[in-house]
């Protein structure tokens, strides 16, 4: 298993995708791909569902950056509340102190948020929120006289960001490997790829009571006083979109009650409209004791991440001389707040989650034309997140070789798909998929788009094989 990182373009005249390889250290990237023959990618601009490059070509945005423009590119009015904000008050930190975008935004999420999660810690991004839900389960046990309890399970596959404590809790060997030892004390049990999980036949429902249950038998493994908490998306992204089958989320939250465990949702990808709802939870009726979010919160305008924790789990913070010791400089800057309450009246007024809700079916049923092609073998996800598995056999669900995915991923697809006009991700932390996240503005005509570029570089990429 390799992560994989962005593919090169062909070579191209334009003036950044030279000096990009110069100075600027790109994510996940493998530099050696670039050179001479292969710039990198630059995207200038961005309106409505759409990117431009730096050689004014057009892409369909089907990631939504990186799942996070909700909104769509080119809001003007997310731009002007960010300078407002700036002219305003450009900085102050939440370090015993306040500023007032910070305290109207954490009011509006603790109401849209599920239940009594009525407390909000903002960070700067994802990765920074799953590491401040770690730390605030550590030591809300250390208070209310459980000290053991200080380690967390999570599931095979996912991804929880990349920071020391997030990427112990991220279950992608290939991404840990060069950073170990990392923290101790996180645990991997299985997830729900049911494509994967022949032995359960049709029965998804069984297969997701047995799903829950290996948390359950994790936590026993390590001994209950010992655990904190229980990492889980909604909606497992990496892998290739993983949805929870009906009932497992509800076993989950008894397991958690039964051991007096944690149930995290990290939903960096799926709060925020991806699902249809302001919360992944809500989509699945469960309620949580901690959600972690970001991406989605400003449409990506400007950055920001929060910890949202349950009014339980704040009492003990509350009392004497109790302090939670961490922060973060720019969590909860002003810019980016002001933004994210701009963000939410988008919301509002053009109902963006009930735009998913009302398209969703389209959407599926427009990818799921793609199964007839001999490459497709799984299409799933829910809302406006799908994966789509490719397998070099679609009867026995054989997947690629290490070589074969390499060729097919990166070296023909992400670039095939991109030259096509499409921006997204074709990704084999699991097994091979191509990850599709569009802004949450689109509708049959984007879903029709989407589907034609696919199919032709489909056919191709199977050519190539
Ligand atoms: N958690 C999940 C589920 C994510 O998908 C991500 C990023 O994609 C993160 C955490 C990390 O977020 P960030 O990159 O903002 O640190």
């Amino acid at each position: 298993m390799t992560i994989t990182p962005q593919s090169p373009t062909e070579p191209q005249a334009g003036p950044y995708g030279k000096r990009a390889q110069d100075n600027l250290w790109m994510h996940f990237t493998r530099h050696s791909t670039y050179g001479e023959s292969a710039q990198v990618p630059v995207i200038v601009r961005g309106e409505g569902a759409y990117i431009w490059d730096e050689q004014g070509r057009r892409y369909l945005d089907g990631l939504s950056g990186l799942f996070v423009v909700q909104a769509g590119h080119g809001r003007r009015e997310l731009a002007q509340a960010a300078a407002r904000q700036a002219e305003e008050l450009a900085f102050f930190p939440l370090w015993s102190y306040a500023h007032p975008r910070a305290v109207e935004l954490a009011e509006r999420i603790a109401h849209l948020a599920p239940g009594d999660l009525n407390r909000v810690f903002f960070t700067t991004g994802g990765g920074e929120a799953v590491e401040t839900a770690w730390k605030v389960a550590k030591q809300y046990f250390k208070l209310i006289g459980k000290p053991l309890k200080h380690k967390v399970i999570s599931r095979s596959v996912a991804y929880h960001g990349t920071t020391h404590g997030a990427l112990s809790i991220t279950g992608i060997p290939a991404a840990k490997e060069a950073f170990e030892p990392l923290v101790p004390g996180a645990f991997k049990t299985a997830n729900t790829n049911f494509y994967r999980a022949p032995e359960h036949g049709d029965d998804l429902e069984r297969f997701g009571q047995w799903a829950a249950d290996q948390i359950a038998i994790a936590i026993e493994n390590e001994g209950p006083d010992t655990v904190a908490a229980v990492f889980l998306e909604p909606v497992q992204n990496s892998g290739g979109c993983f949805p929870p089958p009906p009932g497992y989320f509800q076993r989950v939250r008894e397991i958690c009650d039964r051991y007096d465990v944690l149930l995290v949702s990290d939903e960096v990808i799926c709060a925020f409209g991806r699902l249809g709802h302001a919360f992944g939870a809500q989509r699945y009726g469960f309620q949580p004791d901690i959600i972690t979010c970001a991406k989605g919160m400003t449409s990506g305008y400007s950055p920001i991440g929060a910890m949202i924790a349950s009014d339980r789990i704040m009492e003990p913070f509350l009392q004497g001389t109790n302090t939670f010791a961490h922060g973060y400089t720019f969590g909860g800057h002003p810019v980016s707040a002001a933004v994210a309450l701009a963000n939410l009246d988008i919301f509002d007024r053009e109902q963006l989650n009930q735009n998913v809700l009302d398209n969703e079916a389209g959407f599926r049923a427009t990818l799921e034309k793609l199964l007839d092609l001999p490459i497709v073998g799984d299409v799933r996800g829910d809302g406006y997140f799908y994966g789509i598995e490719l397998v070099k056999d679609k009867n026995t669900r054989e997947t690629f070789t290490g070589d074969e995915s390499e060729r097919l991923l990166r070296g023909f697809l992400s670039r095939a798909l991109f030259e096509a006009g499409l921006y997204c991700r074709a990704d084999d932390r699991g097994d091979p998929v191509v990850q599709l996240a569009p802004p949450l503005i689109c509708d049959q005509s984007h879903f029709d788009e989407i589907e034609q570029i696919l199919r032709g570089v489909l056919q191709e990429a199977w050519q190539v094989l």
